[in-house]
Order: C-alpha cells, then sequence, then structure tokens
C-alpha cells in the first residue's frame, strides 16, 4: 500500500531499527516504546488485519513472533512479555497494517496485563453467550 507507514519501512523508504527479518516478515522496535525492547512483528505483505492475512502466512508471522521474542529473551533477558495486537479502530488499532506487539515486561516495571484492556462485560450471562456459538 502506497502511503502505509509499515509498507515504507519493509520497503527500506523509512529507517528501522530491525529486530529480526525473514523473507516474510519483520520485526523492528516501536519508535514509541512502552517498555525497553518493544517490537512490532508485521507481515510483509499488506493486510490490515489477522483476518485478511492467509493461514500459511499466519504460521510464518507466528513463527517470526516466536524469532523476535528469542532474540529479546536473548539481548534483554526480561521477566515476561505481553504479546497482542490491536484490531481495529476499536480495538485500538491505529496504524491499518497488521502487526503483533512484544512487550517485555520486568517484575518491578508497574505495569498491569491484558485484564487492564477493558472491563465492559455487559449484563448478558456468560451462559446466554455460549448458545450463540453453539
Ligand atoms: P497500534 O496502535 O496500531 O497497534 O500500534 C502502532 C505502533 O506503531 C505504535 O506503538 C507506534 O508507536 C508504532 N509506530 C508508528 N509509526 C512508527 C514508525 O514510523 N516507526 C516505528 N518503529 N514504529 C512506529
Ligand atoms: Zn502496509
Amino acid at each position: 500500500m502506497d502511503n502505509c507507514i509499515f509498507c515504507k519501512i519493509i520497503k527500506k523508504e523509512i529507517p528501522n531499527y530491525t529486530v529480526y527479518e525473514d523473507d516474510h516478515v519483520l520485526a523492528f522496535l516501536d519508535i514509541y516504546p512502552r517498555a525497553k525492547g518493544h517490537a512490532v512483528v508485521v507481515p510483509k505483505l499488506h493486510t490490515e488485519t489477522l483476518l485478511e492475512l492467509n493461514d500459511e502466512l499466519l504460521g510464518f508471522l507466528m513463527t517470526a513472533v516466536k524469532r523476535t521474542q528469542e532474540k529479546i529473551d536473548h539481548v534483554l533477558q526480561p521477566d515476561g512479555y505481553n504479546v497482542g495486537w490491536n484490531h481495529g479502530e476499536a480495538g485500538g488499532q491505529v496504524v491499518p497494517h497488521l502487526h503483533i506487539h512484544i512487550i517485555p515486561r520486568w517484575n518491578d516495571d508497574g505495569g498491569s496485563n491484558m485484564h487492564a484492556i477493558v472491563n465492559a462485560p455487559g449484563h448478558t450471562s456468560v451462559q446466554e453467550i455460549s448458545t450463540l456459538f453453539a
């Protein structure tokens, strides 16, 4: 995509601090890190969300997440991680090119966990919701 910032990074039109790269995926340091070593793992094919990514590339992407995490682990030795992605505007996605955040965590960093993202379960019971999936 011509005006996609991550496509420009992938094409080397904009510089990045690469953590991991292979034929299908580029992982680089986030320019506004929320933790030391915060990286994003990006498929080289432009797709906005996971739902448009084909399963073969998804496999490559998840392998690259692991490789990137292994590298961060080796270099920075964090105590833990949060790994995930913002999907769509409601989910807080700003850059419309799929990317998986790897956020290293330390025991004393004062951060929280994924449960802190939202707490608005509504009034429909889990049992009622489950019937929608039956
Ligand atoms: P989102 O909110 O879309 O999940 O996250 C986008 C991420 O991309 C943000 O954490 C932001 O800091 C990062 N980002 C945006 N523009 C650039 C850039 O030009 N270079 C790098 N390295 N990161 C960027
Ligand atoms: Zn793109």
